[in-house]
């Protein structure tokens, strides 16, 4: 039978529209926070009020968790009120809040243990989209209980990406994070540099966005070279030390800090001492992956020949 009543738990920056998305989707939400303001929002946008987190899961088919942190999830989930105490075997709980993934692995084993099955669903992108049901979620657990979940996964994003067991899901968000949170640093570095150099913001948006720079390396020279194997040099890794070493020169002079930009050359650097300045600057990616002590064949291959051609102007009449 299709999941209709929903337990949910965090009404917060993210929780609340999610919540008020499935309404609109006609699910019965039953919505819980320590916030009354939170609660009195939901109320307004059609769910009812829950006086804890045992009282939201009660009845539900599904009981979703957005929490700040680990420890407010075990607490909600295994604590004392908590939404194991009242949940039905035949429900789902599904934790959507970024978790450390060993916390996701040892709340899913000890529901596991009390009969209580869990998917583990962070969720990708903002606010914005939360608002929009235009969420990228991350699902893991059981194939059968994911489709149970789909309408609900459905009513809240437009993009669910399978992640396999659970704790597929918290891996996948970490690592997404790990890239869009350092790039929203570097992005930083790089915009205060322009104006350290003297040139406008406008301009350094201009060029950027018609280069790798803005583009991102997963779209462009990863799939073209390194994840292909071919490291012949499109951009030498000396070359590339010496662009990073100039750029680094012209923010200390004008005071400008590139804490990343920094770390980056010492990646560089050791490629060039391990023999790799004339491969391709992609290189970086087997030196780090030698680092962390993995083998050096890259456990992927691409799927297609396509090519990654993002820059190619339009063919002229
Ligand atoms: P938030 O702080 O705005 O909301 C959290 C809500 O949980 C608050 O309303 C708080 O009152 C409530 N709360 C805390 N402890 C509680 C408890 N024990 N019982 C009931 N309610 C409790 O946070 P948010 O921005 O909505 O983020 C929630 C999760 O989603 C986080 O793990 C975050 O990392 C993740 N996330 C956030 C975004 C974003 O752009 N904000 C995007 C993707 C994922």
């Amino acid at each position: 039978m299709a999941a209709q009543t929903i337990g949910f738990i965090g009404l917060g920056t993210m929780g609340l529209p999610m919540a008020e998305n499935l309404v609109k989707a006609g699910f019965r939400v039953a919505g819980f926070d320590l916030s009354s303001k939170a609660c009195q929002a939901l109320a307004a946008a059609g769910g009812t009020v829950a006086a804890s987190c045992a009282a939201a899961a009660k009845d539900a088919d599904i009981v979703i968790t957005m929490l700040p942190n680990a420890s407010h999830v075990r607490e909600a989930v295994l604590g004392k009120d908590g939404a194991a105490e009242t949940m039905s075997r035949d429900a789902v709980f599904i934790n959507m809040s970024t978790i450390l993934p060993q916390e996701t692995d040892a709340i899913a084993a000890e529901l596991k243990a009390r009969g209580l099955r869990m998917l583990d669903a962070p969720v990708g992108r903002s606010a914005i989209e939360a608002k929009r049901g235009a969420l990228l979620i991350l699902a893991s657990g059981e194939p059968a209980d994911i489709e149970y979940a789909r309408k609900a996964f459905e009513a809240m994003g437009n993009q669910i990406v399978d992640c396999g067991p659970v704790g597929g899901g918290s891996r996948a968000k970490i690592v997404n994070n790990f890239m869009g949170i350092s790039l929203n640093a570097l992005t930083a570095e790089a915009l205060t540099l322009a104006e350290g150099a003297g040139i406008s913001i406008q301009l350094a948006l201009d060029v950027m966005r018609g280069t790798i720079a803005g583009h991102g390396h997963m779209k462009v020279t990863y799939p073209n070279k390194v994840l292909r194997g071919d490291l012949s040099p499109g951009f030498q890794v000396d070359l590339a030390h010496k662009d990073l070493a100039l750029a680094l020169e012209v923010a200390a002079r004008a005071h400008v800090p590139t804490f990343l930009g920094a770390a980056a050359l010492q990646a560089y650097s050791v490629a060039k001492s391990l023999g790799r300045g004339g491969e391709d600057y992609t290189a970086i990616y087997p030196v780090i992956r030698q680092l962390a002590g993995l083998p050096e064949e890259i456990p992927y291959k691409p799927t297609s020949d396509e090519e990654y051609d993002p820059f190619s102007k339009p063919a002229k009449d």
